[in-house]
């Protein structure tokens, strides 16, 4: 019992940052060019384990056994889109727990989308990540983990990241906040901040605190709605906090970070397509300095929504470009695999015994 309590308060090595390496080194009567070695063996040659790491003393790495815990994936299923080539991941936790994760590849580079948490409170009804609830949030190292395993399976250079996968990131805020600063850590992967993208469901007081952060990420807003009314038939947040907080916590995000938002609107057939909603959404949004991503919504088999025709995408599409805001339709990727969030990982856990 003792044992296991102990193991329960390890320090997770590949959450800390450079200087609290530095200062744990120092707390175990080592180096602290030890701590540039490990961080590098971790965040740059992203290496699964201690036994990877060469330079590293044999008697060090089972100090750091003693006294860390180091985070692993296991990867249990890879599908690859034979129309676009994106991959989708599920890895299995150390605890048993399942995540998915996604590659896909543009122009511009490849980029990887993440899950922030094992499972989601946040209800939304279209979402087939939530139908289970939460069941943990994600350290920050298995946030990393899930980029640096698909860096390796892939052998591509990862050079966008958006935190879109099961969870919501502003839930898990702590873990969110210490993950950017890794993944962005010029020791690391060094990814530019310009180059991630966090989407939340709009946790009105967590946007305001991630605006004070300053910090030149993009942050998305999964809007899918122009009135309160409509918004709560689809997402129970917002039950807590209403369009016009929303759109204050928008604007300031602009005011405090210089970034501007991106709105994102799933559209579903006779439910938020209409000509009215267009309209509605364009009178809502029309002060913002933002940008629309417009998505078919992807159908899950335990709600029967149903995708917009792509006639009704378009003009959609149209009369927001016409009014003056840009939106754009988001391409559907590996439209052949389990594509929508969270389908892959429900599909898995649905055929356990
Ligand atoms: N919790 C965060 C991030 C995860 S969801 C958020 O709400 O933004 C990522 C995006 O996918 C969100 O915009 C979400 O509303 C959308 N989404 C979820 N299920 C979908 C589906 N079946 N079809 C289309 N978009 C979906």
């Amino acid at each position: 019992m003792e044992a296991e309590e102990k193991k329960d308060i390890k320090k997770d090595i590949k959450s800390l940052t450079l200087e609290e390496l530095k200062e744990e080194m120092i707390g175990l009567s080592e180096k602290s060019f030890r701590a540039v070695q490990l961080y590098e063996w971790m965040h740059k040659k992203l290496v699964r384990s201690y036994d990877e790491m060469q330079n590293i003393p044999a008697a060090l790495k089972e100090k750091c056994r003693e006294r860390f815990n180091y985070t692993a994936l296991r990867l249990i299923e890879v599908q690859e889109s034979k129309i676009d080539g994106t991959k989708k991941y599920l890895f299995a936790l150390a605890d048993g727990n399942m995540v998915e994760s996604v590659l896909m590849h543009y122009k511009h580079g490849s980029s990887v989308c993440i899950s922030s948490q094992a499972g989601c409170r946040m209800g939304c009804r279209f979402c087939a990540s939530t139908l289970d609830g939460l069941k943990r949030n994600l350290l920050p190292s298995e946030m990393l983990d899930q980029i640096y395993a698909i860096t390796r399976e892939s052998g591509e250079r990862v050079s966008n990241v958006v935190v879109m996968g099961t969870g919501e990131p502003l839930d898990n805020y702590g873990n969110l906040l210490r993950f950017i600063t890794l993944l962005t850590d010029e020791n690391g992967l060094h990814i530019s901040q310009r180059n991630l993208t966090v989407s939340t469901c709009g946790i009105v007081p967590r946007m305001r605190e991630l605006a004070r952060e300053k910090l030149q990420i993009t942050l998305a807003l999964s809007l899918h709605a122009a009135t309160d009314e409509k918004r709560r038939e689809l997402m129970p947040i917002a039950n807590t906090y209403s369009l016009a907080e929303l759109m204050e916590a928008c604007t300031y995000y602009f005011a405090q970070t210089g970034r501007r938002i991106t709105f994102e609107y799933s559209l579903v057939r006779d439910v938020n397509d209409t000509k009215q909603d267009a309209k509605q959404l364009t009178e809502l949004i029309k002060g913002q300095n933002c940008h629309v991503n417009l998505i078919p919504v992807n159908p899950i088999k335990e709600r029967d929504y149903v995708q917009s025709e792509r006639q009704s995408v378009e003009a959609f599409r149209d009369r927001l470009v016409k009014s003056g805001i840009t939106a754009t339709i988001r391409r559907e990727m590996g439209r052949d695999i389990d594509g929508a969030c969270g389908q892959l990982r429900r599909r898995f856990l649905e055929n356990q015994p």
